[in-house]
């Protein structure tokens, strides 16, 4: 991360005792094992994603309305999906629901690359001018129904989806590398299972359940027709 003036790096750098008290109570509830990802969760700084009336509220283990009827990710979910994601110095990932930016953002401080694709332009739009003002470089923001991934770029080592699907999107799958790791919720629209679908040597996968979650949903071809919210 490279802020550009030294008025981006003040408001990067405020909120430093917060994180790390975050940090602190994520690893005593269990998550945060790689140290890597609590580095990035400790140096991103969350509250510059959430719209400035809730920046008080950005250090909370919880998610907040961003607009559009979306929220940016709980912390904890980031965590949980980017370390169950594999996700490694030189790993390539794909993200889907860019939301706000910010979990590209912790993933910009673990992966090599990052890929993120959104539904909704002003959201996408805002991500991109946060990011930019941090000085991350190495994520690519693009508006794009995500269940369809994106093609261009593929294969990924990893791809973390932050928006909930009613079954597996199959060009997910089909994205990912040998050895890849898809994270993403399936279920129904307001309760799902965190699903690691695992791509083995053999070209077989296997699947493991990580557990309950709740995600706004994932619209599109291979995911919800209708959203509720829009
Ligand atoms: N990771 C984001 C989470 C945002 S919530 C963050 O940290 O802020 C999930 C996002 O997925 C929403 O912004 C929603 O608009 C987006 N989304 C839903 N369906 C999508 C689709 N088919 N393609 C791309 N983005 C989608």
């Amino acid at each position: 991360m490279n802020p550009v003036s030294p008025e981006v790096s003040r408001a990067a750098s405020a909120g430093a005792p917060e994180r790390r008290a975050l940090v602190a109570k994520l690893k005593a509830a269990g998550f945060l094992k790689d140290p890597r990802v609590a580095a990035a969760i400790e140096e991103i700084p969350r509250h510059l994603f959430v719209p400035y009336a809730l920046s008080g509220e950005a250090y909370g283990d919880h998610a907040l309305p961003i607009g559009f009827g979306q929220t940016i990710t709980q912390t904890a979910n980031v965590a949980r999906s980017v370390e169950l994601a594999g996700v490694r110095e030189g790993s390539r990932v794909l993200e889907i629901g860019t939301g706000s930016g910010y979990e590209a953002a912790v993933l910009s401080r673990v992966a090599h690359r990052v890929y993120t694709l959104e539904r909704v332009p002003e959201l996408a739009a805002e991500a991109v001018k946060v990011l930019t003002l941090l000085g991350i470089r190495n994520v690519s923001v693009k508006v794009f129904d995500g269940s369809y991934g994106w093609s261009e770029h593929a294969p990924y080592d990893a791809i973390v989806v932050a928006a909930a699907a009613p079954e597996v999107p199959e060009p997910l799958l089909a994205q990912l590398g040998p050895t890849g790791r898809l994270v993403v919720p399936v279920g129904d629209r307001d309760k799902q299972r965190l699903l690691v679908v695992k791509k083995l040597p053999s070209g077989r996968t296997r699947t493991e359940d990580a557990g309950d979650v709740a995600y706004v949903p994932l619209v599109g071809k291979f995911g919800w027709t209708k959203n509720a919210t829009r």
